[in-house]
């Protein structure tokens, strides 16, 4: 597991073999998970019902929301008095999940992304880019007969002009051998992100 903190935001990302048990033991809190279905919908936590999203954000302190992932961007933004959690996969970032997420703030002070899949491993079939908005086609990639799909990159160009400081883990989930991920088998299990603000 592990755990970031800056000013009075707290990340805790889990490793293999980790679950929300071991979160709730070292922290004492309860986080709450949004029932993700790849969507682009974000939904505040003071008013949610176990509506379908994949981003949820809070205004309490305290309060610790995340996300369940195994390959796709688990991703935080705070501006110190609120805070929101967001699953994006391909499908949640091309319909618009982390702008949907940014909407909700005046100024995001931080963005933390908790490891996913890194281009060296998202390898897709060229039919994929016909399924994909035309802004996202700049994210192809290419080495010899292989194609690549650079969820990072993308990821980092829309946030960039919105948030100040961007913090971010060089793992990839799939290499890293350490984290859960779908495309190396694991099905079922999946890495959690959880932030709460103090
Ligand atoms: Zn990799």
């Amino acid at each position: 597991m592990r755990h970031v903190k800056i000013e009075n935001l707290n990340v805790v990302y889990t490793e293999k073999g980790e679950d929300v048990e071991t979160i709730k033991k070292r922290f004492n809190i309860n986080p709450i998970f949004p029932i993700q279905k790849h969507t682009n919908n974000v939904c505040i936590l003071e008013e949610y019902n176990n509506d379908i999203c994949d981003g949820l954000i809070t205004f309490q302190k305290n309060k610790a929301i995340g996300v369940k992932t195994a390959d796709c961007i688990p991703l935080v933004l705070t501006d110190f008095k609120k805070v929101a959690v967001i699953h994006a996969g391909w499908r949640g970032l091309v319909s618009g999940i982390v702008g949907n997420a940014l909407k909700q703030f005046a100024n995001v002070k931080i963005a933390f992304v908790a490891p996913f899949i890194k281009e060296c491993c998202y390898g897709v079939q060229e039919d994929f880019f016909n399924h994909i908005p035309e802004e996202f086609k700049q994210y192809r990639m290419e080495d010899d007969y292989k194609l690549y799909f650079s969820l990072e990159k993308a990821l980092i160009d829309i946030l960039k002009p919105h948030v100040q400081e961007i913090f971010q883990t060089s793992r990839c989930t799939k290499c890293d051998g350490n984290l859960y991920s779908y495309r190396n088998g694991d099905k079922i299990e999946r890495m959690l992100t959880v932030a709460w603000l103090e």
